[in-house]
C-alpha cells in the first residue's frame, strides 16, 4: 500500500503545483499582454511597507501620446484610510489603479509607496503588498473553498473560513448544498455577480495585502447584495489602505476622500457630506442614484 502511497501522494503534489502554476500562468499571460515594455529598474529595491501609505503626485498619463487620459493628478491614501474615485465612463477611474499596480508607467509625476517612488522598486514586491478586487472575478471549475484559499495556500481551515465571514461570504456557504465542498464554476453552482465579487474579497482578505484596490462592478446589483457588498468593504477597508474604484455611491459614503473624476482631471474632492454641501457634480449624481433606487 505504502508503494502506491508514495506514487499517488506525488501525482497530488504534482497536480496541485500546476494548477497553482497555471494560475499564475494566467497572471503571467495577462501581464504579458498588457506591460510588455514595463521592467524593474536595474537596482531595483525590494519595497518595504511598514507604512502603507499612497501618494499620487502631479500624475500624468497617456496610453498614446495624442491623447492625454489623466492631467495633474494629486492625491494622498494615509495608511488605514479609503479614499474612492468616482465618475463618468472613461473618465480615468481604472488607469488610476492600473497605474498603481505598474501595468504602465506614469508619463508625468509619480506614485509613491511608503515615500518609495513605484518605479525603483521590485514588481514582485510592489504586487505582493497588493489585492485586488476585479470587476470580474474568475472562478475554478472547483469547491468553493478552494476557490478562497488558493490565494493563500498556507491558510488552515478557520483562516479560510474568517475571510468568508469578513467578506460577507460564510453564512451564504454555509446554506449551500454541500457547504465549502460546492463544487462552482462553470461546471459547478453558478454565483451571482455580487457573489462572485464576495469570494474575491475573501480572497483579498486571505492574501492580507497591505494595500486594497477594489473595482466595483458596473453591472447593477439588487440592494440587499449591494449592502452586503458594502459591508464587507467596510470590514476589510478598516486593515488596509484602500482605493476604490466605484460605480455606486452608496458603498463610498464612509471614504475618507472621494475624488470626482471628468476627463481625467480631478473636478470635485472631500468626504461624501462635504460634497453634498457642495451641491455640485457629487451632489447631482446622488441624489440621480437615490431616485433610481426608489423607482
Ligand atoms: P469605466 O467607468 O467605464 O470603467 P474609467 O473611468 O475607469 O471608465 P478608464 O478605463 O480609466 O476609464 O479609461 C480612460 C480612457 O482611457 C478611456 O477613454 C479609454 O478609452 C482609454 N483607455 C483605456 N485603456 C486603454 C488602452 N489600453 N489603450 C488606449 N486607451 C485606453
Amino acid at each position: 500500500l505504502l508503494q502506491l502511497f508514495i506514487p499517488l501522494n506525488f501525482l497530488g503534489i504534482l497536480y496541485r503545483s500546476i494548477k497553482y502554476a497555471l494560475v499564475d500562468m494566467d497572471m503571467l499571460f495577462r501581464l504579458l499582454e498588457q506591460t510588455p515594455e514595463i521592467q524593474n529598474a536595474p537596482d531595483a529595491k525590494t519595497l518595504l511597507i511598514e507604512d502603507a501609505s499612497i501618494h499620487f503626485d502631479n500624475v500624468s498619463f497617456h496610453y498614446q501620446p495624442d491623447r492625454p487620459i489623466l492631467h495633474n493628478i494629486s492625491f494622498t491614501i494615509p495608511q488605514g484610510h479609503k479614499v474612492a474615485v468616482v465618475g463618468a465612463s472613461g473618465a480615468g477611474k481604472s488607469t488610476l489603479a492600473r497605474l498603481l499596480f505598474r501595468f504602465y508607467d506614469v508619463t508625468g509625476g509619480s506614485i509613491r509607496i511608503n515615500g518609495h517612488d513605484i518605479r525603483t522598486v521590485s514588481m514582485a514586491s510592489l504586487r505582493a503588498a497588493m489585492g485586488i478586487v476585479p470587476q470580474d472575478t474568475v472562478l475554478f471549475n472547483d469547491s468553493i473553498y478552494y476557490n478562497i484559499a488558493y490565494a493563500n495556500p498556507q491558510a488552515d481551515e478557520i483562516t479560510v473560513q474568517n475571510a468568508a465571514k469578513i467578506a460577507n461570504i460564510h453564512d451564504f456557504i454555509l446554506q449551500l448544498p454541500q457547504g465549502y465542498n460546492t463544487l462552482v464554476g462553470e461546471r459547478g453552482l453558478k454565483l451571482s455577480g455580487g457573489e462572485k465579487q464576495r469570494v474575491a474579497i475573501a480572497r483579498a482578505v486571505l492574501k492580507r495585502p497591505k494595500i486594497l484596490i477594489f473595482d466595483e462592478a458596473t453591472s447593477s446589483l439588487d440592494s440587499k447584495s449591494e449592502q452586503t457588498i458594502q459591508s464587507a468593504l467596510i470590514n476589510v477597508a478598516s486593515q488596509h489602505t484602500t482605493l476604490v474604484i466605484a460605480h455606486r455611491l452608496s458603498t463610498i459614503i464612509d471614504a475618507n476622500e472621494i475624488l470626482v473624476m471628468e476627463q481625467g482631471h480631478i473636478i470635485e474632492r472631500g468626504t461624501h457630506s462635504i460634497l453634498l454641501e457642495n451641491n455640485s457634480v457629487y451632489a447631482n449624481l446622488w441624489r440621480l442614484q437615490q431616485e433610481e433606487q426608489r423607482e
